[in-house]
């Protein structure tokens, strides 16, 4: 019984949780076009991140339909699509050409706390954790524990080898920064890859992807 009890506690946590995320995205608005469907959401929704829903459809609230920078915003979000529709052939760029494994469990000995304070990204959401090099574990948290804002999450790197948070390591930032502009949202290479696909920084990682994408 107390099994059952504790079972019906953990669906109704995780329903609750997952129905937060996406609570306030009522559809207003549904825009066909010859690689997907966009709708455009409430403007709460996700706090107004534009996301990927599945692997044919993409969320934005109206005012980013709108605004100048939609076309970066587009092909930002098409490169989730494509990596929801090609998953197999993403991780393999990511492991044969910039050492990242990604993965749906973190490592055994990473902290809850980390585990819990994890801030969720539908566009990552199947493998969340990113081993670069096998041994740095990348992942964002909330910057605020209490109100788990999805904004400005903070980036994470576990050393796996010395079990404890390390800054970036110096060999991750001459890969995938250059003359000082690195990747914004680096928790993870799906968003790595989206963002240097949308706006080339001529790093080295960029020269891969880019090479990788025009084959
Ligand atoms: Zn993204």
């Amino acid at each position: 019984m107390l099994l059952v009890c504790l079972i019906l506690a953990l669906i109704v946590i995780m329903l609750y949780g997952t129905k937060e995320l996406f609570s306030n995205c009522n559809v207003l608005k549904t825009i066909k076009t010859p690689n997907e469907i966009i709708q455009v959401v409430a403007d709460d929704c996700l706090e107004g991140m534009p996301h990927t829903t599945n692997n044919n459809t993409i969320r934005v609230i109206s005012s980013i339909l709108q605004s100048h920078n939609f076309q970066n915003t587009l092909t930002h979000e098409r490169v989730h699509l494509d990596q929801k529709r090609n998953p197999g052939d993403w991780k393999e760029f990511y492991k044969v050409h910039w050492d990242y494994d990604i993965q749906s469990k973190p490592p055994e000995k990473l902290p809850e706390m980390y585990n819990n304070n994890i801030r969720p990204n539908p566009d990552t959401e199947l493998e969340p954790w990113a081993l670069w090099r096998n041994r740095y574990l990348f992942f964002p948290v909330f910057s605020n524990s209490e109100l788990k804002s999805l904004k400005s999450p903070i980036v994470k790197v576990w050393d796996t080898r010395e079990n404890r948070i390390v800054d970036i390591p110096d060999e991750w930032n001459k890969m995938f920064c250059k003359d000082g502009s690195c990747p914004y949202q680096f928790e993870h290479p799906h968003e790595i890859a989206a963002e240097l696909l949308t706006d080339d920084n001529d790093s080295i990682a960029s020269s891969l992807l880019h090479k990788w994408v025009n084959k």
